[in-house]
């Protein structure tokens, strides 16, 4: 289990705060459901169970007593809510459902665990919604995919959209829309996941609705997940060689006010360094003024490693010309922002660097697909290929080539050519890369 220190937490934060954001105003309401979950329940749902029974955690005991029924520590909440669910929807009136939680699951990872890639304590985003049919339904995911964009217009973070083959979809699910970004190996990293669930839960938990003309139906469910996996992929698909480079929305600080301090000049110098972080303070822009005693070189050493993204250095030259010096973390560049606009200057910059951070990551992430029409692996690439949808043909080609089918684009493409491995003549294009 890995612990957050606060630096690290503060990103995870503002992360979260534009999940909420988007979730809220898109008419979710927030949910806090129990940790702990009764076996009896857990066990509804067939294909969830064969999914989750290797990874989950069990408490046994209750202070000294042997519990009769054994409670399962959440690895999705599913079947923490379902059964709420199944008293608080009773009539079309209720429907669409429409709610959220962001808490820690649990998954007993066996391979190595890696610090937001592949942890065993999770912190986790997960939406649940009910609706009358399953056209309401695919509707709710295609509000999913907006929030998506909005979310990661944020992060910065480029992202593909793959409806997951049938062996790789989620336990219970009808379908799974999987989330991709690319790391810098050219691997593909999941980020995040939308399900349709028909009425594949509903069913064994009894969610049902009375509609309209009396009769009882069950509701048609999606769910909507993404977890800390999320600041994995901006560290990834951001960093260089000095460290992080942090989006502005999520930087804990925006900028770092750097004092060039020179003799006799402390106090002058350190008055003006005050006075800009206020002003900056004021404005809603998240500011360090980084007054230890060392030197500049170590701090600038320091807040580049930690990614900040505008480093302003205020220097005795500095005042006397009545402006500061700037250093983006993003391109390296550097300039002057005269006094009297350092707040209108600052925002412009940290927007620059946001919008090229975001075209950046997207460019690699698009030059990134190579598509191939003979079985000619590149390892860090994104193979594009046609594939005729046999799961005989997509399986034969992940463990021939030791890669991952992430399956065939969520908006569908125009493609003509033969399956890779049977050549079979076929519309679909699938896709394939190695995986994180
Ligand atoms: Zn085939």
């Amino acid at each position: 289990m890995n612990v957050w220190t606060p630096y690290g937490w503060k990103i995870m934060r503002h992360v979260d705060t534009y999940i909420r954001k988007e979730l809220d105003s898109t008419g979710h309401d927030e949910v806090y459901f129990p940790l702990l979950i009764p076996e009896t329940e857990f066990n509804k749902e067939k294909e969830h169970i064969k999914g989750f029974d290797s990874e989950v955690y069990w408490v046994t005991h209750a202070g000294l007593n042997e519990l009769d029924v054994r409670l399962v520590v959440r690895p999705t909440s599913e079947t923490a809510m379902y059964p709420m669910f199944s008293l608080w929807v009773r009539s079309h009136t209720d429907l669409p459902l429409k709610t959220y939680q962001i808490v820690n699951t649990f998954r007993y990872e066996t391979k190595q665990t890696r610090p937001f890639i592949r942890v065993r304590e999770i912190h986790f985003f997960e939406s649940h919604t009910c609706h009358a049919s399953e056209e309401d339904a695919q509707e709710q995911i295609e509000e999913d995919i907006v929030i998506l964009e909005n979310i990661m217009k944020q992060l910065c973070i480029p992202y593909s959209l793959f409806v997951r083959t049938e062996w790789d979809k989620f336990p219970g699910a009808h379908y799974t829309v999987g989330l991709d970004t690319v790391m810098p190996n050219g691997r593909m990293l999941q980020i995040g996941s939308i399900h349709h669930y028909r009425t594949n839960f509903s069913i064994p938990y009894n969610i049902t609705y009375e509609d309209a003309d009396g009769k009882h139906e069950h509701v048609h469910q999606t769910t909507y997940g993404m977890s800390e996996r999320l600041v994995g992929a901006m560290i990834g698909v951001h960093g260089d060689d000095k460290g992080l480079i942090l989006p502005p929305p999520v930087a804990p600080f925006q900028t770092v006010i750097i004092p060039i301090i020179s003799k006799g000049n402390a106090d002058l110098i350190m008055k003006e360094a005050e006075k800009i972080k206020d002003m900056l303070i004021s404005a809603g822009i998240r500011t360090k003024l980084d007054d230890r005693d060392e030197r500049p070189g170590s701090k600038f050493f320091d807040w580049e490693i930690k990614g900040v993204p505008l480093r302003i250095e205020l220097g005795i030259k500095d005042i006397e010309n009545r402006a500061i010096t700037f250093a983006r973390r993003d391109n390296g560049e550097k300039g002057t922002i005269s006094s009297e606009d350092v707040v209108p200057g600052v925002n412009m910059i940290l927007e620059a660097i946001c919008e090229n951070m975001f075209n950046r990551a997207w460019e690699r992430q698009r030059a990134n697909v190579v598509t191939i029409d003979s079985l000619k692996v590149v390892p860090e690439m994104t193979l594009r290929f046609g594939w005729c949808g046999s799961e005989e043909c997509g399986r034969r080609f992940e463990e021939e080539n030791d890669l991952k089918l992430l399956g065939t684009p969520y908006v569908p493409e125009e493609f003509s050519g033969k399956c890779i491995i049977c050549g079979k003549e076929t519309d679909k294009a699938a896709y394939a890369a190695r995986s994180m």
